[in-house]
């Protein structure tokens, strides 16, 4: 058989070797059946009690994952809420009883309606919604038409799935077979499946072309998730070489465990802090259990998005005082609502650029009450661990004042009603503006810590969409204007003598890692899962030759050049070590 490469985008690092199993989704073909006005109430019962069961299997699974893994209940929730959509049942319902047909028919008719709305929709957060409701529904259609919910049961030990999308229900199941990594032909970098198989640790690569014309179910094949390649039936010497590489992948993970107890400090003793970034209070948890020394960033907007609706005083309460008192003593940083850009709230007026409008703080100074209700269940929290409040997306000088007099207002009243909370809860501002960058003298003077948002001070920096696929190669952290802003916020927060963290994704990047600590960095927040490989990174280097190369590194041109620049003494730094595999597939 003749070998061929396929190239996608690594969404998950790591290889795996093994015979390729094609999952071929399967299309219900519903018949579509007349009742009779005796069958109709009956049909109505069976198509509640459809609803029911996957409920209830939501419910389960999201009560397994929750304590397993805090990220994936996010995506069941969502389906739940699917579920739960008024809209579609009481159609359904009205349906079957008006067209005397049977409920899977009817059902399927309203669900493709509502997957083309969505798939065709301009909010970018509608249409990752498809992904659930698509999902959710094959799962209500499966029990009606009596069948196993997912194709998956079948699978192969130690198989590489490909496949045109995985939905996240199908990657539930695959955590618990041994599944050693996935390809596809659909999602992208941020999508759901990407973000899971990073939680889980299996390789992937999304994103082929024609995967499914290709690969035939068991070719042996060859999934390389660093840099983003499929080998089908690969010649010899590379089926050898990836061995190896594979054997290599299981010493570095068991290398990695070792370091959770052993703290991030260089060859010659400069300690730094890994926190962790979590969307979900049962993500503390896993954050603990990764070695994070606390919680940088707290994206408390998902508890709205959850719900579709802004959570109450005591919902907020609840679950911050849930990850506070999990963390203690360590710091648990509360991010305010950053509603707007890609997260919209469902039900939301849309804006011609989202991320250029009524976002986060902007929308809070305007809607107070929302604000204050947030700072109040926060500072109620305060009084159960270490808490933080991070105000989001500031520009202005005034913004950050009046998030300030706010929040001294809330204490008031707190402390009239005679209710307990830390007087001295730090207030600080994520610098992700440029604004707020060039600001950040004067912001340092009245804010107590920086947190570096670097995936938007990206985007607002260079003009890039984030999250468009078109643009996303000019989407450049490295880029000598994002860098010179990170060093003037550092050098501002180092005269002031208040922290300055950062909390992109440009922390877990083994290339940022001495350029970060040599620009005087200190505090790094990442996903639970980049903490050990961060920390490895950390030990091998040392302060004297970082802060050098770091310099250096400043005076180069483009973002290409300083990260060829990095990757050149990284690989010189960790040679000898375990970690050269850390910098496969940096540079592309
Ligand atoms: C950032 O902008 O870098 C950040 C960490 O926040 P978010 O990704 O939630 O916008
Ligand atoms: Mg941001």
């Amino acid at each position: 058989m003749k070998s061929r490469k396929l190239c996608g985008i690594p969404v998950s690092s790591g290889v795996a070797l093994g015979p390729a199993r094609v999952l071929v989704t399967e299309d219900y073909a519903i018949p579509e059946q007349t009742l009779s006005p005796a069958e109709v109430e009956k049909e109505v019962r069976r198509f509640r009690t459809a609803l029911a069961h996957s409920k209830r299997e939501l419910e389960t699974l999201r009560g397994s994952l929750a304590r397993k893994i805090g990220k994936h209940s996010l995506l069941l929730d969502a389906q739940l809420l699917v579920i739960q959509d008024v809209m579609a049942v009481d159609e359904s319902i009205r349906r079957i009883r008006r067209e005397r047909k049977n409920a899977a028919f009817i059902f399927q008719q309203i669900l493709e309606k509502a997957l083309s709305a969505l798939e065709s929709s301009e909010d970018g957060y509608l249409r990752e919604r498809s992904a659930d409701f698509w999902d959710v529904g094959r799962r209500i259609l499966g029990h009606l038409l009596k069948r196993a919910p997912s194709s998956l049961d079948d699978l192969p030990d130690g198989c590489i799935l490909i496949a045109k999308n995985l939905l996240p229900s199908e990657l539930i199941h695959l955590s618990q077979k041994k599944v050693m990594g996935f390809g596809t032909e659909l999602g992208g970098r941020a999508s759901h499946i990407a973000i899971m198989a990073h939680t889980m640790g299996i390789p992937a690569v999304v994103g082929f072309k024609n995967l499914l014309s290709v690969v035939r179910d068991s070719d042996p094949v060859i999934l390389d998730g660093n840099e983003g390649h499929l080998w089908i039936y690969p010649r010899q010497p590379i089926a050898q070489r990836f061995r190896h590489k594979v054997l290599a992948q299981a010493r570095h993970e068991a290398f990695l465990k070792r370091l959770v107890i052993l703290p991030a400090e260089t060859k010659d003793g400069c300690r730094v802090a890994l926190n962790a970034n979590i969307e979900w209070p049962e993500e503390a948890e896993v954050a603990l259990a990764s070695g994070a020394a606390g919680i940088g960033l707290f994206r408390t907007e998902f508890l709205w998005l959850r719900s579709q609706k802004a959570p109450d005083e005591e919902a907020q309460f609840q679950a911050y005082r849930a990850v506070a008192r999990t963390m203690a003593p360590h710091r648990v940083v509360l991010r305010t609502f950053d509603i707007g850009g890609d997260k919209l709230p469902t039900g939301s007026p849309p804006e011609p650029n989202p991320f250029l409008g009524y976002r986060a703080i902007r929308y809070f100074l305007k809607e107070r009450k929302g604000f204050e209700t947030q700072v109040r269940a926060a500072l109620r929290a305060s009084a159960f661990g270490n808490v933080a409040l991070m105000i989001p997306m500031i520009t202005t000088l005034e913004e950050l004042r009046e998030a300030l007099l706010l929040v001294e207002g809330v204490k008031k009243n707190l402390t009239r009603e005679g209710i307990s909370f830390h007087g001295n809860c730090p207030v600080g501002v994520m610098i992700e503006t440029p604004a707020a960058a060039l600001l950040a003298e004067r912001m340092a003077r009245e804010a107590a810590f920086f947190s570096l948002g670097t995936n938007d001070l990206t985007q607002y920096t260079l003009a890039v969409d984030r999250g468009n696929e078109n643009v996303a190669h000019l989407f450049d952290p490295f880029h000598p204007a994002i860098l010179e802003l990170i060093r003037k916020v550092a050098l501002a927060g180092a005269g002031a003598g208040i922290p300055v963290g950062l909390c992109g994704e440009m922390a877990a990047d083994p290339l940022a890692i001495p350029l970060l600590l040599g620009l005087g960095l200190r505090d790094l927040s990442m996903v639970p899962a980049s903490i050990s490989k961060t920390k490895a990174i950390i030990r091998s280097l040392k302060l004297s030759e970082i802060e050098k190369a770091a310099r250096e590194a400043l005076s180069l041109g483009t973002g290409l050049e300083i990260r060829t620049f990095l990757h050149r003494r990284l690989e010189h730094w960790l040679k000898g070590t375990r970690l050269q595999w850390a910098l496969a597939g940096l540079i592309g």
